[in-house]
């Protein structure tokens, strides 16, 4: 079995093009020895690759091909499995792009392929090559300057902290999600805890069967009281629910609609978060609950966007205010076209629907950089804010390493 990777990146502009010839030599010999077989564009300013050959020998060559200094923003567009290879001789063979006629290129490279069934016309690889030549995706390749051009610099003038426990049954963290560029706070998240701080999971751990329903409705007043004493009056508080808990615990909505009141606040500032998973299984039952958190002036949000498998049929149906796009999709979404692909898909489509887009768990600056590139404008995340319990935490802005 061979592997086959394909990847694009940047080359660096300080970087005199004549390196590349010595980059060529050295990478051809290498490349001869690992039995592996390379393909090199180069338009002047980007890189496109195709690497293929024993798997564990590709993937080893590909990893010091990351962490070469000569080029950045290295995006991964491929990673695939063939019976032969494409191009038959190792070593590596470079095109400049710059020398060629567009529709020469292509047959060029077609003619180095060595298959015994020739390149076919609809092979994966031989498609990214024809994308890449034509340019045709290039409105989606993002080029973001490197970590450090941003530094993250902690505001504490509104962290606020609650004194004292607040219930017996559990307490909350709240976490901000915002929108960096516009140095805004965008709504507060409300997670459960236990009552001494422990993990969500934690307090799930604790009830069995359907208690956990009631107990997560009833969990919100708790949410309530404390927003309401760290002084949330007319900000948006976001909450998360099981979706079944609407759906079991019987009059739900107008238990949260009193306890909303009861603490000083109103429908309008809330928004309930469900999971999507959980939303598929009983999604008439569901969408019913919702009409009534919807009539009654509640925002409803789609937690963990992407996640499960029926993310989309669930979009088909049911439109929310507001979608959060999975960590697992957003994790090093800089240096994978897969992902690439799929939240730019996610953007377009919510964009034509006119669903608010929040991507959670940023991490680091460039998975927070390439989003921004996409259009997404508002972000919750460790790199911005932790979860504080009992209290607001202070929120880490970006601001240009060179203007500080
Ligand atoms: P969630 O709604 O997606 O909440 C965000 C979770 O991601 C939180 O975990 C938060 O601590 C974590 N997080 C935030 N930023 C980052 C980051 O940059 N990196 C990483 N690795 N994690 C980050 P937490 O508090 O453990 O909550 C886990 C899940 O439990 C929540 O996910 C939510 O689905 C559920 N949950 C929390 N509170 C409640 C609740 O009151 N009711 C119900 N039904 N579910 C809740
Ligand atoms: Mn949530
Ligand atoms: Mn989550």
């Amino acid at each position: 079995m061979l592997t086959t990777i394909i990847y694009r990146s940047h080359f660096r502009d300080y970087v005199p093009v004549t390196v590349l010839e010595d980059m060529v030599v050295a990478a051809n010999e290498k490349n001869s020895k690992a039995g592996v077989s390379g393909i090199l564009l180069f338009n002047g300013k980007l890189f496109f690759q195709l690497l293929e050959g024993p798997d564990e020998n590709v993937r080893a060559i590909y990893q010091t091909i990351c962490e070469d200094e000569r080029h950045h923003n290295v995006v991964e567009l491929m990673c695939d499995y063939s019976p032969s290879r494409r191009f038959g001789k190792s070593g590596m063979e470079l095109f400049d792009l710059r020398t060629y006629d567009r529709h020469e290129v292509l047959q060029t490279v077609m003619d180095k392929g060595t298959t015994r069934f020739q390149l076919i016309y609809n092979d994966r690889a031989l498609q990214f090559f024809r994308t890449f030549v034509a340019e045709s995706e290039i409105e989606n390749y993002f080029e973001i300057p490197p970590a450090d051009y941003w530094e993250f610099i902690p505001d504490s003038t509104s962290v606020r902290t609650l004194p004292g426990r607040y219930s017996e049954t559990c307490s909350f963290a709240f976490q901000p999600i915002i929108d960096p560029l516009a140095r805004e706070r965008v709504t507060l998240e409300a997670l459960i805890r236990t009552p001494s701080g422990e993990p969500a999971q934690r307090w799930f751990d604790g009830l069995q069967g359907d208690e956990i329903y009631e107990a997560d409705l009833k969990s919100k007043s708790v949410a309530f009281a404390m927003a309401s004493a760290l002084g949330l009056a007319g900000q948006s508080l976001s909450v998360n629910l099981l979706p079944m808990t609407l759906v079991k615990v019987p009059n739900a909505v107008s238990y949260l609609l009193e306890e909303i009141a009861a603490h000083g606040l109103v429908p309008e500032q809330i928004v309930v978060e469900f999971t999507e998973n959980e939303v598929i299984s009983r999604l008439d039952d569901f969408t019913c609950s919702v009409r009534e958190l919807k009539a009654a002036g509640i925002g409803v949000a789609i937690d963990h966007f992407g996640g499960g498998f029926g993310g989309l049929l669930l979009l088909a149906q049911f439109q929310p205010d507001r979608i959060k796009i999975n960590r697992d999709l957003i994790r090093d979404i800089h240096k994978s076209g897969p992902r690439q692909a799929i939240v730019l898909a996610i953007i377009k489509c919510c964009t034509t629907l006119e669903i608010l887009i929040s991507a959670v768990g940023i991490e680091k600056a460039e998975e927070w950089m390439w989003l921004e590139s996409a259009g997404v404008s508002q972000f919750q995340g460790h790199l911005f804010a932790r979860p504080q319990l009992a209290g607001i935490p202070a929120i880490a802005w970006p601001e240009r390493t060179e203007d500080i």
